[in-house]
């Protein structure tokens, strides 16, 4: 047994409440987190205290990452938060005990943490996968002389449950695309009898990998699903419905190339090739890089990358066809005044919305703080 798999188990003993004051997180930081999780998930206020407490108490459950036909960016994304947020805590401090990217163990010491993690915590260890499995040829993707395939049975067998990280592991993603040389599936298509959580995009966003943790560790449950297996808090509205540059759209003002007086001033990128209308993610809310920005507000329209097949999907620059009636009928409305006007008390309202959830939330840290 090697030295880090030893410590890795004398830290199974820890509480999540442990981790967080050896890292010197105020108690306040942590409840502001509860509160922002809270929101996040769309709970009421009244849950922030039930979160700190079951978060507080969670003993870390053991993790193992497979990665299988894949680029890295998943993990990549991951561990590239710039700052010391308490989602990187969560993320860092749950029981990795199985991941060839990550780890310091290889070779025989590798495979051996995996065996000890599956025996020692079989029936409640969470699989976390990235990348597609190939099944055109068993030799086409090994670890350790494992095929994928074999790897992913065998680990899944004990797993509570499957998160699919990224496009590939949920949908196939690029190497499924035409003409999937390596005959490339997803987990969905090969476990059918233990709960899977999707988690798409290429890569997806660090915030909803580290928000399914959260869930997992605070409820030992997973969130509400989607038709295709998403948390439904972070893929229930479209990039579209969520776009700041919605306005413009509902205008009829857009961009014809990247370079034109309209992409300067902002406008709508539908005629650019957009999938937002049909993509379903969080990037438009929660963004990337601790919230600096995203795809749409560096001027680039959405790619689509966490539905299937968006690599296949008739170009990334080639517009959708099928919104065109809704431009015409919202400009209609626009016309009336009646999209000004509901814009208008939509934002009175969420702006009501988030100052009474904010004050709420205030209140409710101030208590427990007491
Ligand atoms: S088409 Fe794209 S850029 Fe335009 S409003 Fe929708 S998501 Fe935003
Ligand atoms: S904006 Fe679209 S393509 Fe870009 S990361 Fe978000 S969902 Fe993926």
């Amino acid at each position: 047994m090697t030295n880090d798999f030893k410590k890795k188990k004398s830290q199974k003993e820890q509480t999540f409440g442990d981790v967080m004051r050896s890292q010197g997180v105020s108690r306040r930081s942590f409840l502001k987190f509860c509160a922002a999780t809270a929101s996040m998930m769309a709970m009421s206020p009244a849950m922030i205290p039930k979160i700190a407490h079951a978060l507080e108490n969670a003993r870390r459950p053991s993790v193992i990452w497979l990665s299988f036909q894949e680029c890295t960016g998943c993990t990549e994304s991951l561990t590239r938060a710039h700052t010391a947020t308490i989602e990187s805590l969560i993320f860092d401090h749950i029981s990795l005990d199985y991941h060839h990217t990550l780890q310091a163990a290889a070779g025989h010491a590798a495979e051996e943490a995996r065996e000890a993690a599956m025996e020692e915590n079989y029936g409640k260890y969470l699989l976390v996968v990235d990348g597609s499995i190939p099944m055109g040829n068993p030799g086409y993707s090994t670890i350790a002389g494992i095929s994928n395939y074999d790897m992913l049975m065998e680990t899944a067998k004990g797993a509570a449950a499957i998160i699919a990280v990224g496009t590939c592991a949920t949908y196939g993603g690029i190497p499924h695309a035409n003409p999937n040389p390596t005959g490339a599936v997803s987990v969905n298509d090969l476990i059918k009898d233990k709960p899977i959580i999707n988690v798409p995009g290429c890569p997806p966003i660090p915030v909803v990998i580290t928000g399914v943790l959260t869930h997992f560790l605070t409820f030992g449950t997973i969130p509400e699903l989607d038709h295709l297996g998403r948390p439904k808090v972070f893929y229930g509205q479209s990039i579209h419905d969520r776009c700041y540059r919605r306005p413009f759209y509902d205008k009829g003002l857009f961009a014809e190339t990247f370079d034109d007086e309209g992409a300067k001033k902002g406008w709508c990128l539908y005629k650019l090739g957009c999938k937002g209308p049909t993509t379903y993610n969080a990037c438009a809310t929660t963004k990337w890089n601790n919230g600096t920005s995203w795809p749409i507000e560096a001027g680039h329209p959405c790619l689509g990358c966490s539905e299937p097949d968006f690599w296949d999907g008739g170009g990334f620059y080639k517009s959708l066809s099928m919104p065109t009636e809704n431009i015409t009928q919202t400009a209609i409305y626009t016309a009336a005044g009646a999209v000004a006007a509901g814009v208008a008390i939509g934002a009175m309202n969420k702006s009501k919305k988030n100052s009474a959830i904010a004050a709420h939330d205030k209140t409710t840290i101030d208590d427990l703080e007491k």
